[in-house]
């Protein structure tokens, strides 16, 4: 919560500078809301869905305090955070095979860190997969993590097919019995064709592995980037069937408020959000506690 507070700052002290002194919510209220909404990385169509929202609220004279024009707001955004999916369950089969996808630099390898961390606290014993063969610090920026939380990964050298060490990798998960197994992927997007064939790949060949798996595909995105992160995840979500996003780096932004259009269009439920760059830094999403940071 404490560091979620930035995102707060901007958007609440907005909403109270606007209503400050106000006596009823009208037209320029509105319109004035809209402004702070879009500028808040709400986008178009997530403001637009809110103040629609708002307006059957002053319309049903169920909302006629400006005072409470903010706690309106929270509420319905939290409304469109929740998103209808089932849970996040790693204890649902074994092993439970979770594949990590997003675009370079949004945090993937530190949050595949920090989600095995979570993971084996949870009492579970979670094996990782240096997927993104394609570069070499990636492979070794696992390996680290791995020896950080003391997690056993498994790699090959680089340049080796992603598929094929996800194959082996379920091998070696049923081997030492491991619970949960989380596959690193490539990232690079100067070739997003031969990115996207990659991953197809990479499923198909865990799904003939295990024709139940992957139980989870997690795109992950970086809140910072704002309305780029909804780009990314409708290319992503085109190729894979993502089942969940996790959104980094919410520790040191104002642009949270990236998350609403993103679940709006995309009904993709948030598993995990990112707070920092520390093992335990990544915590489950609450909707409401998130609407509340946010505003
Ligand atoms: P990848 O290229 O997607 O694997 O990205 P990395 O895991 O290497 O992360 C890129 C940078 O973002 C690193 O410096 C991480 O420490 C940092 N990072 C990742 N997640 C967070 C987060 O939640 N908060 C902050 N502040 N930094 C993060």
């Amino acid at each position: 919560r404490e560091r979620l507070h930035r995102s707060r700052e901007r958007l609440a002290d907005r909403v109270d500078r606007l209503v400050l002194g106000k006596k009823t919510i009208d037209a320029d209220v509105m319109d004035d809301l809209e402004e702070i909404l879009i500028t808040s990385d709400l986008g178009v169509q997530a403001t637009q869905l809110l103040l629609e929202r708002v307006s059957d609220r002053v319309k049903r004279k169920e909302l006629q305090d400006p005072a409470r024009l903010r706690e309106a707001l929270r509420e319905e955004i939290a409304r469109i955070l929740s998103v209808d999916a089932p849970p996040f369950d790693p204890a649902a089969a074994k092993p439970f095979v979770i594949m990590v996808i997003g675009v370079n630099g949004v945090g993937k390898t530190t949050t595949i860190g920090k989600l095995a961390r979570r993971i084996k606290t949870s009492g579970l014993s979670p094996l990782l997969v240096a997927g993104d063969t394609f570069r070499a610090a990636a492979i070794e920026q696992l390996e680290r993590w791995g020896e950080r939380i003391d997690v056993p990964v498994i790699r090959q050298k680089s340049g080796a097919d992603p598929s094929a060490v996800a194959f082996d990798a379920l091998d070696a998960a049923q081997a030492r019995k491991a619970d949960v197994v989380i596959v690193d992927t490539a990232g690079r997007m100067h070739t997003k064709v031969n990115l996207m064939e990659e991953l197809k790949k990479v499923h198909r060949v865990i799904q003939k592995k295990m024709p139940t798996a992957p139980h989870e595909i997690l795109l992950v995105l970086d809140a910072t980037t704002g309305q780029n992160a909804i780009s990314q995840a409708r290319l992503f979500r085109e190729a894979m069937n993502i089942t969940g996003l996790i959104l980094t780096k919410l520790d040191g932004t104002a642009k949270g408020g990236v998350i609403v259009p993103i679940c709006h269009e995309l009904k993709l439920p948030v598993r995990f959000i990112g707070i920092g760059e520390g093992m335990d830094d990544l915590r489950p999403f609450d909707p409401r506690e998130f609407a509340e940071a946010l505003l």
